[in-house]
């Protein structure tokens, strides 16, 4: 049973890494992200359309490991639609999630999909790969520069 679940969440993993949802330049994006995770080489630009406190569109284009591809594509299927507020306590559960710091009690039903990238926990190397879309789209709709770094 764990085995299976195990597979199927590589077999997500690997389809959004191969076809990356959203995975286009955004030319009415409101905010503009470049991202960059040196320990990998991971690269994004993060697109987003926030209006009036809701992420009306997300989009994201770049190069890097199939973690970093894969989770950039599911992060942006999730957070459209959602408030800025959500999406910024979704960061914070899927964080926990990924750092497997106090993530005992993680709701898998609000992380949905994203839980097939929890087993990088168990490669830290690989937890900035997974957040680095993440860390990209906090400061899009914190609105707060035009770049960041994971380290
Ligand atoms: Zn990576």
């Amino acid at each position: 049973m764990l085995d299976q679940i195990r597979d199927l969440y590589q077999e997500v993993v690997f389809d959004h890494n191969r076809n990356p949802r959203n995975f286009r330049v955004m030319a009415d994006a409101n905010r503009t992200i470049e991202g960059f995770n040196p320990l990998c080489g991971d690269r994004i630009t993060l697109y987003a359309k926030v209006i009036h406190g809701i992420i009306e569109d997300v989009s994201f284009q770049g190069a890097g490991c199939a973690i970093s591809t894969a989770s950039a594509s599911l992060m942006t299927e999730i957070v459209k639609g959602q408030t800025e507020a959500e999406a910024e306590k979704l960061f914070e559960t899927f964080h926990r999630m990924t750092t497997g710091k106090n993530g005992d009690d993680i709701n898998l039903e609000e992380i949905g999909k994203l839980a097939v990238l929890s087993g990088v926990r168990a490669y830290p190397a690989r937890v900035k790969c997974a957040t680095l879309a993440w860390h990209s789209l906090q400061a899009a709709l914190k609105n707060e520069g035009h770049s960041i770094s994971t380290e």
